[in-house]
């Protein structure tokens, strides 16, 4: 069975690992949190980040920082993952739920302008499949209504919008280390600061509401609790991990991209004769390969090409259910003007492919083989 994803081992994360273990110096902001610190801003191209135990608290910590509270409104694809909602409804907030593109799949720059009103807090997007939002756009909605935007950045790792790397556009970013993304330690995640006036804050929310921060430094002589805060370091020996896989990136990007590029070239015309859709990549971006998609013609032949592949050996799988439908979602938050007709029609519709560094050439083959012999009952 070709697996979905394999994380990916670099090489050095076994080193770097028993180097922490023998440091004794496990908890975080150590060495490695530095060295995979300094990595991550070079790659994101901005001021500043601070390595987080996942995406999610990074979404966590933009919500505290920001001072979202109830009745706050978040602007939101509803074509997205649980946590971009559940870090601000934790705060109280309120989700509204846009549409997304039919193209590519990121949120509807038109729908985010109509759902804004004088309670919006705050602009989320997501680089979906790491392909860049329409960012000149909502930038520029953002810009006009004076709101924040902050870019879940879980699949962008890399990728470019006009030159800029994603993660460097928005107030904050959220990246995932998550064992199924590009770069992964098994669980972890970064914030990242394209304000410098917010880290000091955000480190201090990060640190349980302490300037354990600043003490560590030498700049105060004892730490207190100072704000609302929770426990958002990760241990070194992640750092150690992610330091490994962050100094092998251009590697696994190599890896991965020729992965994507043999499947969108070998699946074209097979597409087009079928009536499905491959992944559209706007002009002026660069996407982060994080993963292979295929919009079937309906539901019942995403089903049949999911049961068709797994007796084929190759593992495809479907993927985000849309949360303005989804029972926490009808909870806690509402559907911007227009619905979100499209998030409902790609979600049924839509196929993942096998995608990851070190994925041989052979189980490539393997898996166009087995897409182009489907056939529609
Ligand atoms: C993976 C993912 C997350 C959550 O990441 P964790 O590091 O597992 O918390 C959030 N948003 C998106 C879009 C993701 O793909």
């Amino acid at each position: 069975m070709i697996p979905f994803n394999r994380p990916y081992v670099a090489g050095r994360e076994r080193q770097y690992l028993t180097e922490v273990v023998e440091s004794g110096q496990t908890s975080g902001d150590g060495p490695f949190t530095r060295r995979a610190s300094t990595l991550l801003t070079a790659l994101v191209g901005a001021p500043s980040v601070l390595l987080t135990t996942s995406c999610t608290h990074a979404l966590e910590l933009s919500a505290l920082l920001l001072d979202l509270r109830a009745g706050d409104e978040v602007i939101m694809p509803s074509f997205t993952f649980v946590s971009t909602a559940n870090a601000y409804v934790l705060r109280g907030a309120v989700p509204v739920f846009v549409d997304v593109r039919p193209d590519t799949l990121n949120i509807d720059e038109r729908a985010v302008e109509a759902a804004i009103t004088p309670r919006t807090k705050a602009i989320v997007i997501v680089h979906y499949a790491g392909v860049p939002c329409e960012m000149d756009a909502i930038l520029k909605v953002a810009k006009h209504h004076r709101v924040p935007v902050i870019e879940d950045n879980a699949h962008g790792l890399g990728a470019t919008y006009k030159g800029r790397p994603l993660g460097s556009m928005g107030a904050l970013a959220a990246q995932s280390f998550h064992a199924t993304k590009n770069v992964q330690c098994g669980e972890g995640g970064a914030l990242v600061l394209n304000d410098d006036r917010l880290r000091e804050r955000a480190e201090i929310i990060r640190e349980k509401g302490t300037d354990r921060s600043r003490f560590f430094r030498g700049q105060v002589d004892k730490y207190r609790w100072m704000d609302l805060g929770s426990s958002y370091l990760p241990s070194d020996l992640l750092a150690a991990t992610l330091t490994a896989q962050l100094e092998a990136f251009d590697d696994i990007q190599r890896q991965r991209h020729a992965v994507w590029d043999t499947y969108h070239a070998e699946l074209a015309g097979w597409a087009a004769d079928r009536g499905v859709t491959r992944p559209t990549v706007p002009a002026g971006a660069e996407h982060a390969a994080h993963l292979y998609y295929l919009l079937m013609p309906s539901l019942d032949e995403r089903q049949a090409m999911l049961r068709h592949l797994a007796d084929a050996g190759v593992q495809a799988t479907f993927h985000y259910q849309p949360l303005h439908s989804a029972p926490a979602g009808e909870r806690f938050g509402r559907t911007g003007p227009g619905g979100c007709p499209v998030t409902d029609d790609v979600a049924d519709r839509l196929v993942r492919l096998p995608l990851y560094a070190g994925m041989t050439e052979a189980e490539t083959a393997q898996v166009v083989g087995a897409v182009r012999a489907y056939a529609p009952r």
